[in-house]
């Protein structure tokens, strides 16, 4: 336990994907002592290692938040479960471990955004140096750092089909999605190591752990950010129902991600004073910023069911076909339970001229009403189209002083008229390729949709009645030169506080064109050099602990 009032030099909130990373990067030096705060438990549920165990535990509630959004317009005013993991590795605990790091125009774009720093040619350095690629260094890829990132072993007919339908539906084949273009189909790359999935408490937190110059507190809730004037100068958090003080010499950072950091810098007075004041919160500073700008990828499915070929449908019901399914893994190190979210990728656009893929697509080899509900009683398969770079933005709040809470979230999901009409093109574009000839050896009919359905309407239907997030929220205090930012980009401070920071995926100035996790260790290893002032030279081959 920490001592009531016990000093540090940094206390990171939250050991999550950004979290872990920094307090292994800070800890390197001996010199410097880190308190580490978690709100939930340690990674010992079995299935968190699992690859395939991501769908038991997406709402496991001793593992996860069970956040909730507000009424959402677009899709018929149903609220919309949001997860995230609360756990040592924070949602890279359980994640469904597809390792993409986004477009090259992503950054070049927050770089045009006006974030110093931040253009492709900046971060990839960071991205190399967080992998530990399995296919080896070369300009695209690292290979010494702490994160295994490997191609998926999962064979199966369907994702051979998926494959050769896309190709014959005009898709190029794509062997390497983080290489130097995203576009194409092909197997998807997880972070995987042995089998078992790298979560950033696996790759950079455990092997810190052994130092004795950083401290790992679980089931430590923060409360607030205690400040000095307008200096960050400690953490108030709730741990074994004893309220509890620590102290920051040099710095306070928060990487409790997009929901978390925001929730705390508004508990702590930092937001907007229309809002906080009424609530009975004291201002330390007016930044209606915190909070804004939320953007998350939604996703809507396709589904067809198949004949002539075992899904993992049958496999969810039959203990005989999951004990093979274990063997496989454990004798053969393949098989359904190597697979995360999904096994097969594909990125396409949407309309002519675009300079780059505008929708992601994941095939699953099975079907679902919702990611981490029952599979169908009948053999199907699916294909899930996620608009990549959606422009609708929405907000976070919270909705009183009590820190256990949970905040009110508006995602504002297909605000414009643009997004619907990305989504629209690209369930069709799903759609054509069940109907190409490798894939009608297979798939039967549709049942997602429906067949006869074609008009604008029923699309944006069926995604009002069926459309989920996939669970990448972003850019609530988002880096940015002007006033409707919460950091500065080239240090990711708090604007007009002291001694503050929000390192995590919340600092994002827009949503990537890929799933969120690579990016945010780019930015907590990015950071990282930041607090200890060192440039981007030094990143490539630095190892963790
Ligand atoms: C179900 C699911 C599936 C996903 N699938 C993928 C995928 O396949 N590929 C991919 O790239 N991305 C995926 N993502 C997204 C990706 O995992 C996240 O973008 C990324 O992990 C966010 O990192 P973070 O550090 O910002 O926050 P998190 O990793 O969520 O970490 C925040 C940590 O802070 C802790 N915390 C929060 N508030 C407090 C507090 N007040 N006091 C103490 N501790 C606190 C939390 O408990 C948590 O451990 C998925 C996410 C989820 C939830």
């Amino acid at each position: 336990m920490v001592a009531d009032g016990e000093t540090f030099d940094f206390i990171i909130v939250g050991a999550g994907s950004a979290g872990c990373v920094l307090a292994s990067r800070l800890t390197a030096d001996a010199g410097t002592r880190v308190l580490l705060l978690e709100a939930g438990g340690k990674d010992t549920n079995p299935w968190i290692h699992i690859p395939a165990g991501f769908y038991r535990n997406i709402y496991h509630p001793k593992i996860t938040w069970q956040f909730e959004t507000e009424p959402l317009a677009a899709l018929g005013g149903r609220r919309m479960a949001w997860p995230r993991g609360k756990v040592l590795g924070g949602s890279s605990s359980i994640n469904g471990l597809i390792y993409i790091r986004g477009q090259k125009q992503d950054f070049d774009q927050w770089r045009q955004l006006g974030n110093p720093g931040w253009s492709y040619d900046d971060v990839l350095p960071y991205f190399r140096r967080a992998e530990c690629h399995e296919l080896g260094a070369d300009e695209h890829h690292g290979a010494d750092g702490p994160l295994s990132v490997s191609t998926l072993r999962a064979e199966h007919a369907l994702h051979d089909a998926f494959m050769d339908a896309a190709v014959e539906a005009g898709h190029k084949r794509n062997p390497d999605f983080n290489g130097a273009d995203q576009e194409g189909v092909g197997p998807l790359q997880l972070t995987v190591r042995n089998m078992r999935r790298c979560s950033t408490a696996v790759a950079y937190l455990r092997p810190a752990m052994k130092r004795p110059n950083l401290r790992v507190e679980i089931r430590a809730l923060a409360h607030r950010v205690l400040f000095e004037g307008k200096r960050a100068v400690g953490i108030e958090y709730l741990q074994d129902g004893v309220l509890r003080r620590a102290r920051a010499r040099r710095e306070v950072l928060l990487s409790g991600g997009s929901i978390n950091s925001p929730q705390l810098l508004q508990l702590s007075g930092v937001g907007d004073p229309e809002h906080l004041r009424p609530l009975g919160i004291a201002m330390v500073h007016a930044l209606p910023a915190v909070g804004a700008n939320l953007q998350d990828h939604l996703g809507c499915r396709v589904i067809f069911k198949v004949a002539n070929v075992e899904t993992l449908n049958e496999v969810s019901r039959s203990w005989l076909r999951q004990v093979r399914t274990g063997l496989e893994y454990l004798f053969a190190r393949r098989g359904a339970l190597m697979m995360g979210a999904a096994p097969i990728g594909l990125f396409a656009r949407t309309r002519p001229g675009l300079a780059a893929p505008d929708v992601q697509y994941q095939f699953l080899a099975g079907s679902f009403e919702k990611p981490g509900g029952i599979m169908h009683k009948f053999p199907a398969c699916s294909a899930v189209c996620i608009p990549c770079r959606p422009e609708s933005r929405g907000w976070l709040r919270i909705r009183s002083a009590d820190p256990a809470a949970p905040p009110a979230i508006q995602p504002n999901y297909l605000a414009t008229q643009n997004d619907r009409d990305v989504m629209v093109a690209g369930l069709r574009i799903a759609r054509r390729i069940f109907h190409s000839p490798a894939m009608r050896r297979y798939a039967v009919e549709e049942f997602w949709p429906g067949a006869d359905m074609d008009t604008d309407a029923g699309w944006l239907e069926h995604v009002a009645q069926t459309a989920s997030t996939t669970f990448h929220p972003t850019s609530t205090c988002m880096m940015g030169p002007h006033d409707n930012a919460v950091v500065d980009p080239t240090s990711l401070k708090v604007r007009g506080l002291d001694a503050i920071r929000v390192i995590d995926a919340s600092v994002m100035p827009a949503v990537v064109s890929g799933n969120t996790n690579a990016t945010v260790i780019m930015i907590a290893e990015k950071g990282a050099d930041m607090l200890l002032q060192r440039g981007a030279a030094a990143a490539v081959g630095a190892r963790a602990a």
